[in-house]
């Protein structure tokens, strides 16, 4: 009999480039007490997939050990569709972000506020405009500025925790979306980037320099604002905190908007 019933299992997707993995299918299991069994497939030489199936006895992991074959011809066959969906996957993921600086970019940001309206997680945004950006080019070239903004870009990275994310909304202007964040806290991680970005030394030649930041911050309130106002309040805020002096974070407050 060639019949085969897997009830309880997880499929792993391994990178093996970023020695990361995810679950992409886990089915319920209830049961506390299992004995396991653990194929891996190659997929080809970055991804391979591993597929853990839940047995509830020995006698039942007896039984599955010898469909193995069954279980690898399966995949052989389901290969070439699973090669096209991780693939479908990753021009998906680098459609979304920005080459250089590896951060999401407008498009993910257009797609997160249309899919977002109905939930209703409190977040933070901090908008950061690096000053006087352009002269860094105008001075060290355009490659050094490239430099700076890759620099800026991995401060930002680590600074945010994984519910969290970063679009490159312009040039030298980034907006970060901290999700179910108190205000006070926003306002700390805003002033770790900032002086954390403050305190790195670029070199050029023989020349060195530092660069700052000015950034706008605006707290969502749900069921008053869309996402484009709050956008909108972050950066009215940025622009109070470029025109009182650079180099500063600022708050978006009602009165701003209104004067
Ligand atoms: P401010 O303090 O008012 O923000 O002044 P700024 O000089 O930072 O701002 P401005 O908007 O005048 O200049 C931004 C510059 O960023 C102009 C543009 O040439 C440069 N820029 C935009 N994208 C890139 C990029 O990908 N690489 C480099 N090197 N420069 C870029
Ligand atoms: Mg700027
Ligand atoms: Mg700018």
């Amino acid at each position: 009999m060639n019949y085969l019933d897997i009830k309880y299992f997880t499929i792993l997707e391994m990178d093996n480039l970023k020695n990361s993995e995810k679950i992409i299918y886990k089915s319920d299991f209830k049961y506390e007490n299992f004995e396991l069994l653990s194929l891996t497939f190659n997929i080809d030489d970055n991804y391979s997939l591993i597929l853990q199936i839940k047995c509830k006895s020995q006698k039942e992991l007896d039984i599955t050990r010898e469909k193995i074959g069954i279980i690898r011809n399966y995949f052989d066959i389901a290969k070439p569709v699973i090669e096209s969906k991780i693939l479908m996957s990753v021009l998906k993921e680098n459609s979304h972000k920005d080459e250089l600086t590896e951060l999401y970019n407008r498009r993910y940001l257009d797609e997160f506020v249309e899919s977002y309206e109905n939930k209703n997680k409190l977040f933070s945004i901090l908008m950061l405009d690096i000053d006087f950006f352009k002269r860094v080019n105008d001075e060290y070239g355009h490659d050094m500025g490239d430099t700076v903004l890759k620099e800026i870009s991995k401060i930002i990275k680590k600074s945010i925790r994984n519910e969290d994310f970063a679009i490159r909304f312009g040039g030298e202007e980034f907006l970060i979306f901290l999700f179910n964040i108190d205000p006070l806290n926003a306002i700390k991680k805003a002033n770790n980037i900032k002086d954390e970005f403050s305190k790195k030394i670029f070199t050029y030649e023989n020349e060195s320099f530092t660069k700052t930041l000015s950034i706008g911050i605006a707290h969502h309130v749900i069921e008053k604002n869309t996402i484009w106002q709050t956008i909108k309040y972050a950066d009215i805020a940025l622009y109070k905190a470029k025109n009182s002096g650079r180099d500063k974070i600022v708050e978006f407050t009602d009165d701003m908007y209104k004067s």
